[in-house]
């Protein structure tokens, strides 16, 4: 008997070859604790998304005793996941041509950190770029050699992928609306997403500017920011990107975690 021993009464959460979609992850819910793969936060979250993705109080209630750093982790790495279906569906329409810079309510530009020098890619490659840089930092060995603790310093890293990564919900709300609303009406995942970024404080409040019905600022203030005066420095670069002072172009910085 080799030192591999199986436990026959747990259920295979397996998607076999060939399975048909009604039978995809048709398994039976269990309690974090009862979980026991090295993934198992990430499996409970799954879950709990599967179970009713609008419950984000729900989804986002860790359980007694979870590590917050690994809990936060986990599910930027789960936002990062479902975005890319998000983009699957923006680049039939989101072109090069159309959507020539990245912005959202035609104030800022933001520039694309992926590259030595940050700089003007289309919507659709900044989407590109920003979700590989991401997944290259959250896969990093050297950042996240584990999914069970997480140092301090690298839980810092998080905040910056949630500012850039926002900015494709921005992007898709403010200039894809009908792609954003069948989207968000299916998998509610801005609305999470708000939520999480604020009750961790990963993005200002005021940088969250989706209007999340209950959530966030309500429209009248969005509609505000929009319209007020336009100052164009086309070519000034913001620290950090974050919060320009006046509607300009913000910059994301060629930072070391790019
Ligand atoms: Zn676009
Ligand atoms: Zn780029």
């Amino acid at each position: 008997m080799s030192d591999l021993q199986i436990n026959t009464k747990l259920p295979l959460r397996r998607n076999r070859p060939g399975s048909k979609a009604k039978d995809w992850c048709h398994w039976p819910e269990e309690t974090s604790e009862n979980m026991d793969s090295l993934y198992h936060i990430q499996q409970y979250i799954q879950q709990s998304i599967r179970r009713d993705s609008s419950d984000i109080d729900f989804i986002l209630k860790a359980p007694d005793q979870q590590d917050e750093g690994v809990w936060k982790y986990e599910h930027l790495r789960q936002f990062c996941l479902e975005l890319n279906d998000l983009t699957v569906l923006l680049q039939k329409e989101c072109l090069p041509e159309t959507c020539s810079q990245m912005t959202a309510t035609e104030q800022w530009i933001f520039l694309c950190a992926a590259h030595k020098n940050p700089k003007e890619c289309p919507a659709i490659d900044y989407t590109r770029h920003t979700l590989d840089g991401a997944a290259s930092l959250l896969n990093s060995n050297k950042y996240f050699p584990s999914r069970i603790s997480i140092k301090e310093t690298s839980i810092a890293k998080l905040g910056s992928v949630c500012r850039r990564i926002y900015r494709i919900f921005s992007h898709a709300y403010y200039h894809h609306r009908p792609i954003y609303d069948e989207f968000e009406g299916r998998t509610h995942l801005c609305r999470r997403f708000t939520v999480f970024a604020l009750r961790y404080g990963l993005i200002p409040k005021d940088n969250l500017i989706v209007p999340i019905h209950g959530v966030n600022q309500d429209i009248t203030t969005i509609m505000h920011q929009q319209t007020s005066p336009i100052k164009a420095h086309s070519n000034q670069s913001l620290k950090n990107g974050d919060s320009p002072p006046s509607p300009t172009v913000a910059a994301t910085q060629a930072e070391s975690d790019a």
